[in-house]
């Protein structure tokens, strides 16, 4: 049996409804900023429950511009996590700023306690990043920065409908950072990016800041960027959106399958489960002894399962991060959690005999 990670070829394989739409737009010729996009930041704003949603051209653009409309520029220094995808670090150094990294705890996220001995006179921002779809103990980032004054963007880029005590992940910061790539819970076909916020100061400066800084045809407000949604592709999260909480929920009763029969086995490690948040499994990931895990993810990959590793190579000691001087050993649960997770594909379009068929790979592997 083949067990493939990425599923879009499933999600996508009747577009009809789409094309008609595109179709429409040629006639228009309203390619940039048109209708579906305001269409589409509503819809999402309504989704995750925040009062503005702006759309910009990627996730990575979603959190530069949030640091940006806060002042966030060179030299500063921007708090988050050392197990993220290099794309959070990537829109921090984007604005000239300066990454400081806080180690994950055994859920994957920021240890928040380690989070008050990061800050510096410097800190200009905080980055929590609800990695794997998991929420940051938010309650304590948010202690922390008020008590500082420092803003918080929270990257909820794999984090769509996640929440923390009965709130959406993304609304606690304000700016919640969202992504539309392909490979995402909501994705659309190509880049994409969305920023919620309640704050409408902060929203007229992201279409600010989106577009070049043009407050209208002919006056520039300020400097900006070219970092739009597309209009094509807004068209596409029209379509997607309304199954949104159809995918999340798929994405936890897969995972809750998965837990049921890995909590079994004695050589897996799963995340302590948190009854008060909601986890949205954009990864499902979990730990075994590192002497086993190369092992492991080759007997699956040798079994036609597409299983990954998030990530190999902790994101402090990559050659392209040098710069930021940390050395081996600085962040010890980010180590260990390079050398023995693996993931699973746990996505909507899983079916039950192809998530028993990955259980029982594993259990052939590790009786
Ligand atoms: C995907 C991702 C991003 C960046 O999103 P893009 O749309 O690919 O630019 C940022 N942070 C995290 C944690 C991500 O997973």
């Amino acid at each position: 049996m083949k067990i493939r990670y990425s599923y879009l070829a499933e999600q996508f394989k009747d577009p009809s409804e789409i094309f008609v739409q595109i179709k429409q737009l040629l006639t228009t010729g309203d390619f940039t900023l048109g209708a579906a996009v305001k269409e589409f930041e509503d819809k999402f704003a309504k989704l995750i429950g925040a009062k503005y949603a702006v759309g910009v051209g990627s996730g990575t653009d979603a959190i530069k511009l949030s640091l940006k409309a806060q002042g966030v520029g060179f030299g500063d220094e921007v708090i988050t996590t050392a197990n993220t995808f290099i794309a959070t670090v990537g829109a921090i150094a984007e604005l000239g700023a300066v990454t400081k990294f806080v180690d994950c705890n055994a859920n994957y996220v920021m240890d928040t306690q380690q989070l008050k001995k990061t800050i510096t006179k410097k800190t200009k921002a905080i980055v929590p990043v609800h990695f794997t779809g998991e929420p940051v103990e938010m309650d304590e980032v948010m202690h922390v920065a008020n008590k500082y004054g420092i803003p918080v963007v929270e990257d909820a880029c794999q984090s769509i409908l996640s929440q923390y005590k009965g709130k959406a992940c993304g609304t606690f910061g304000s700016c919640g950072a969202f992504s539309l790539h392909p490979l995402k819970n909501l994705n659309v076909w190509g880049d994409g990016g969305i920023i919620v916020s309640d704050d409408s100061r902060i929203e007229s400066e992201l279409r600010l800041l989106r577009n070049h800084g043009l407050k209208n045809r002919d006056e520039i407000e300020r400097l900006g960027y070219n970092s739009r949604l597309d209009t094509i592709q807004a068209l596409v999260g029209n379509w997607l959106i309304t199954d949104a909480e159809e995918i999340t929920e798929d994405r936890i009763a897969n995972a809750a399958y998965y837990d049921k029969a890995l909590s079994q086995i004695e050589q897996i490690t799963l995340p302590p489960a948190r009854a008060h948040v909601k986890r949205v499994y954009h990864i499902y990931m979990f730990k075994v002894a590192p002497m086993l895990r190369d092992k492991l993810h080759k007997y699956l990959i040798d079994n036609g399962i597409e299983a990954k590793v998030h990530y190999p190579i902790p994101l402090y000691l990559q050659q392209g991060l040098k710069h930021l001087k940390y050395k081996p050993g600085d962040f010890p649960q980010a180590d260990l959690e390079a050398k023995s997770v693996i993931s699973l594909p746990v996505d909507q379009h899983l079916t039950k005999s192809q998530l028993d068929y990955v259980i029982e790979r594993i259990k052939e592997f590790l009786p």
